[in-house]
């Protein structure tokens, strides 16, 4: 099985991947956890190339290029093959990441992003996958509250690009209401992992 979870930054997605882990190891399932962009020796790779990108950062289609990749090696190298050996595999982001970030941040066309992913990962689709939401309040704070010190490009985007990008993942999450649940992460930590938990009965686990 393949969870992945998405959202904006400091939602607190990598938490909530954590405890999930943690409940299904309980459960004695083996699990994977991992997350993009990364994952691999060669992603995490891109991934400082993404991160570090000097000036004005890469425009939304190299990294829409880079971002894919990093999954092409992530998939390839560590996704599938444990899915193939019956582990589940949870990810913190995934191809929704890049549809709301390069598409509906950076203005690419979802079926672009799409066909690129295709080519990239057969177009791997996770079984499920957990949109966490906080108020555009809320995010605001956790992100400024997180990029203190940081001066890079990505941490420079405007709150308006934010707002595209949790606009997106909303529109993604209606137009795929069989692989999508919807949580509201507001609260703290153990209440958004009841809530995860209770979406996770829709693939027949708990
Ligand atoms: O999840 P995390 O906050 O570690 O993501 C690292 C950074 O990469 C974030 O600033 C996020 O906005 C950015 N990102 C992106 N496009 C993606 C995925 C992540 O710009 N497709």
């Amino acid at each position: 099985r393949f969870i992945t979870f998405e959202g904006g930054e400091g939602v607190g997605k990598s938490t909530q991947a954590r405890l999930l882990a943690q409940a299904l190891e309980a459960h004695r399932y083996e699990v994977v956890i991992t997350r993009e962009p990364g994952g691999t020796k060669g992603a995490e790779a891109i991934r400082d190339l993404l991160l570090a990108a000097p000036g004005p950062g890469w425009n939304p289609r190299a990294e829409a290029l880079l971002f894919a990749a990093a999954r092409s090696d992530h998939v390839e190298r560590l996704i599938l093959p444990s899915l193939n050996a019956g582990k589940w595999v949870i990810s913190d982001r995934f191809i929704d990441s890049t549809r709301a970030y390069q598409g509906g941040g950076g203005g690419l066309w979802d079926k672009d992003i799409l066909a690129l992913h295709q080519l990239g990962s057969g177009g791997l689709l996770p079984d499920l996958t957990i949109l966490i939401e906080v108020s555009p309040a809320r995010a605001a704070e956790r992100i400024s509250l997180r990029d203190q010190g940081r001066s890079d490009s990505i941490a420079g985007r405007a709150a308006d690009y934010h707002a595209r990008v949790a606009a997106e993942f909303a529109r993604l999450a209606r137009q795929e209401p069989e692989r999508f649940v919807r949580v509201d992460g507001n609260a703290d930590a153990d209440e958004t992992h009841a809530k995860v938990m209770a979406a996770l009965t829709r693939i027949g686990v708990g």
